[in-house]
């Protein structure tokens, strides 16, 4: 009977729209972490960090891509080996979250998985063109979703420090419209 009351009572607690899970979060945790408003060349946010914090899944959503190898060379610099260890994920809201230079990627991300927000899916480092950086960051890039693959639109079309700025707050604060205008204007 007790046990009945407990489960009952743990019940009524995940259903109250107080408790209810935020929609999104900063996507590093375990240690501190500084990001600009400038991003080189096309916009995305470059979050120093420290070496193995967790890169977590800013939302829910599924896996897209999953690069578990460094093919980087600084030789032939090739834009689709620049992340290094890389994943994207298309969130709930429709807009596809990614990150690279990771130092691992966890065990059982693979594209087609369902991750829940907060969710660990790699390791900051220092992988791809960030080789030989003295501080780990986490590329973090906004863009509209396009095939498999395509590693120049994923790496970002949308300014993420705004939302940065919310997330670590823990308000939802989503770039949802900012990545249709942005695909507009791009005429996809
Ligand atoms: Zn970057």
């Amino acid at each position: 009977m007790k046990k009945t009351l407990l489960v009952l009572a743990l019940l009524l607690t995940n259903l109250s729209p107080s408790a209810a899970a935020p929609i999104y979060a900063y996507p590093v945790v375990g240690c501190e972490t500084i990001y600009g408003k400038y991003h080189h060349d096309y916009p995305a946010s470059d979050i120093k960090a420290e070496l193995g914090c967790a890169f977590v899944a800013p939302i829910g959503g599924v896996i897209q891509d999953v690069s578990r190898k460094d093919r980087w060379s600084g030789k032939t610099n090739l834009g689709q080996h620049r992340g290094g260890r890389s994943i994207s994920l298309i969130g709930d809201d429709g807009v596809r979250y990614y990150g690279s230079h990771l130092s691992k990627v966890m065990k059982g991300i693979k594209p087609g998985l369902r991750v829940e927000v907060g969710q660990k899916l790699g390791e900051i480092g220092t992988s791809g063109s960030a080789r030989g950086i003295p501080r780990p960051h986490l590329h973090f890039g906004i863009s509209y979703q396009t095939e498999p693959g395509d590693w120049e639109i994923r790496r970002g079309v949308v300014a993420p420090w705004r939302y940065l700025d919310a997330w670590k707050v823990g308000k939802d604060r989503s770039p949802a419209k900012a990545v249709a205008k942005a695909k507009a204007k791009a005429g996809r």
